[in-house]
């Protein structure tokens, strides 16, 4: 990463910690524009990036986007606009915004729809993006969205069900 990515990480990774950023953080994770036209293409990719969760086999899938995947998707959206990242032979640029795919466990790729199976070529379902640990059993599978940018991540069952744990009873993620 740059000098450049580098700071804008830490920033970001203050804003998701420091409460007293939390308002900033929503107004600039809500300011992210997304141009008319590429909403539909965002609610396909969303689509897409279901079934292809779904051809990862057996792996459940985890419907929780813990901090560091929030942090990990908006650095590489961040890393993305400002050049940082290795994309696929079809080049996809955010000042030609379309739907894009990242993995917590392939850091610094960002592929176009099309390649999004080079992506899954490289995940291993048994690594766990949160403990980095490798398990027996196939890790359980998610994604998060921000703007153009889907992200998928991979979380052991140990973590899932800590995670699952430090969700408030009425289900709201805990305050951080
Ligand atoms: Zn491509
Ligand atoms: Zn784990």
């Amino acid at each position: 990463m740059s000098i450049e990515g580098d700071a804008l990480a830490m920033v970001v990774d203050r804003l998701l910690h420091d409460e007293r950023m939390r308002p900033l953080l929503d107004t600039i994770l809500g300011g992210f524009e997304q141009p008319t036209g590429l909403v539909d293409q965002i609610d396909a990719a969303q689509g897409d990036a279901t079934r292809f969760l779904d051809r990862l086999g057996p792996a459940e899938q985890v419907g929780l986007a813990p901090a560091w995947v929030r942090m990990a998707a908006v650095k590489a959206l961040t890393n993305w606009a400002i050049g940082d990242v290795r994309v696929c032979v079809h080049r996809p640029h955010p000042d030609r915004p379309e739907p894009v795919y990242a993995a917590v466990s392939v850091p610094g790729v960002i592929t176009c729809q099309r390649c999004m199976n080079l992506l899954l070529f490289s995940v291993d379902l048994r690594h766990c993006d949160q403990c980095q640990e490798t398990t027996t059993r196939l890790c359980l599978t998610g994604m998060m969205q921000i703007s153009a940018l889907t992200l998928l991540f991979l979380v052991c069952h140990a973590c899932a069900a800590k995670l699952q744990q430090d969700e408030k009873p009425d289900g709201k993620p805990p305050a951080e």
